[in-house]
């Protein structure tokens, strides 16, 4: 199979924060791997703007460490690493002062597509959009990208949407959610929407029940104190898990367009019913002998922060009545895994016999460690004996079905930056499913605020506090084991 890269038009990107962590970790990386494989134009540029004081030479050699740590292929490619550094270039800027702005307008072209990608603390978004604006870079067809977090309630979340929509209209902004440039969760689409067996069983007559769960193995230590102001439920469950239950759960949009699909996701977020407090577990991680617990890395030995959450959640309405959706997501457990499992029902009748009947079909997508689709069905267990049945996986794993192609699937930012380049805003969130997302997160959050109620304390290295396990035991049903 050969590998389709799809060219996009010359382009200037301007990161701010391009000196940051987030710019050396993934941004650029990930432009590099697109530039090796020939999708930047030649007179595409990308100019760096931060607050440290240096000229482009200098920004070269940052860049160039920053793709010997994060892309260490690039090692053996010193060609291509210098071909793609001599696309970079610096500005220093002061996002919240005047320094830079007419060095960077100087730069800017404006007969190319103009990208602005805001790698920067959120209370830099609004300052930089006036910048821009006063400076006159941006011009009605720029794009800016923005980072999440996208406020930190529903408050906050408008407010920041005023405050962008004060310069660029909602086609021009891209609120970046990574989980939806991964390549399982179209896959999911695909899936869903391009095959007849799967749709007609997607409701509560044929599922039933469905688990999202994201589970990290690190702690918070060296940013404890920045995550304490936020916790499991801000940081991951109001964006990237809820956008892989919408994904999930919305009806098959008219087509894959860009406001057709926000639009069904925006549905599955306004029929999600309240949260009750016997449906949410929050735990807090306990030190180990090498490291610190939740509450030494948060340097707040009071704090009500969550580093686990689990939630039993449903949606009202048709397809969705009397099928619980069940996401989890917390930090310092057993495994470093990101799926979600859509379990079917049993057959309504075994025509085997009681013994003989083996575990329902679950559909497993998998989008981290390794991506891909697994779907377990029932067959016979090979040999004499009678009839005994066993569950077998049917493995989509792209690296094995595509050869090469599954393997070198692009990097969830890199694929999200081509589609700001290309003016594809499919896969990003629209300004109101976020606010609609805090919405329904806000009073869970309120709830558990005014109680003063503490998170229960979990074993580092486990699945999580016990409660979370009994969330499910009492619906007779089990957490699908966290291992990699
Ligand atoms: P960082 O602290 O490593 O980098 C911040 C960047 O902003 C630096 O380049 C700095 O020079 C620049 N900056 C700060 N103040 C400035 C000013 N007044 N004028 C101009 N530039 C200024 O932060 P980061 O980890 O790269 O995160 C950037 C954004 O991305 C944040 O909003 C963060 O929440 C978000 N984010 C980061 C990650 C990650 O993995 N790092 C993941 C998801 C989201």
């Amino acid at each position: 199979m050969v590998s389709r890269v799809i060219p996009v038009d010359s382009f200037d990107l301007v990161i701010f924060g391009g000196t940051g962590d987030l710019a050396r970790r993934k941004i650029l990386p990930g432009l590099f791997h697109r530039f090796c494989a020939g999708q930047m134009p030649d007179t595409s540029c990308i100019i760096g703007a931060a607050r440290a004081d240096m000229d482009d030479v200098a920004y070269r050699t940052l860049i160039g460490e920053a793709l010997d740590e994060f892309a260490p292929e690039s090692r053996a490619m010193p060609d291509d690493v210098a071909g793609f550094l001599d696309r970079l270039s610096y500005v220093r800027v002061d996002a919240t002062g005047d320094a830079g702005w007419s060095h960077l307008a100087k730069k800017v072209r404006k007969d190319v597509v103009q990208a602005f990608y805001f790698s920067v603390g959120p209370s830099l978004f609004g300052p930089l959009a006036e910048r821009l604006h006063a400076h006159a870079i941006a011009t009605s067809q720029s794009r800016i990208v923005i980072e999440k977090p996208f406020g930190r309630d529903l408050q906050s979340a408008r407010a920041l949407n005023a405050t962008l929509a004060e310069h660029f209209t909602e086609e021009q902004i891209y609120r970046i959610d990574h989980y939806l440039g991964k390549e399982t969760v179209q896959n999911l689409m695909a899936v869903r929407f391009g095959n007849v067996l799967f749709e007609p069983l997607w409701n509560a007559q044929y599922i039933d029940h469905v688990q999202i769960t994201v589970a990290e193995t690190v702690g918070v230590a060296g940013r404890g104190a920045y995550y304490d102001k936020s916790g499991a439920m801000r940081d991951m469950v109001q964006n990237h898990l809820m956008q892989l239950l919408c994904l999930i759960a919305m009806e098959p949009p008219s087509f894959f367009e860009p406001n057709a699909v926000r639009d069904e996701k925006l549905k599955v977020i306004r029929a999600l019913d309240p949260v009750a407090a016997d449906q949410v577990v929050r735990g807090q991680y306990k030190a180990t002998r090498n490291t610190p617990s939740y509450l030494e890395a948060a340097e707040n030995p009071d704090s009500l922060t969550e580093s686990y959450i689990a939630l039993k959640v449903h949606i009202s309405n048709w397809r969705w009545k009397g099928t619980p959706f069940y996401l989890r997501t917390g930090k310092r457990l057993k495994s470093r895994v990101s799926e979600i499992v859509v379990h079917f029902k049993e057959t309504p009748h075994s025509i085997f016999g009681d013994e003989a009947r083996s575990a329902a079909n679950a559909l497993v997508i998998r989008l981290q460690p390794d991506e891909g689709i697994e779907l377990s069905v029932t067959i016979k267990e090979p040999g004499p004996g009678g009839m005994r049945l066993v569950n077998v996986p049917l493995d989509m794993t792209f690296a094995e079905a595509l050869g090469p192609d599954g393997e070198n699937v692009p990097d969830a930012y890199e694929r999200l930056i081509m589609d700001v380049i290309r003016g594809n805003q499919t896969l990003f969130m629209r300004g109101d499913e976020v606010e609609a997302a805090w919405a329904w997160t806000d009073p869970i959050i309120e709830m558990w605020t005014t109680a003063g109620k503490k998170p229960i304390q979990y074993d580092s290295g486990s699945t999580g506090p016990e409660e979370a396990m009994i969330l499910l035991h009492r619906d007779g049903r089990r957490w699908r084991e966290i291992e990699t």
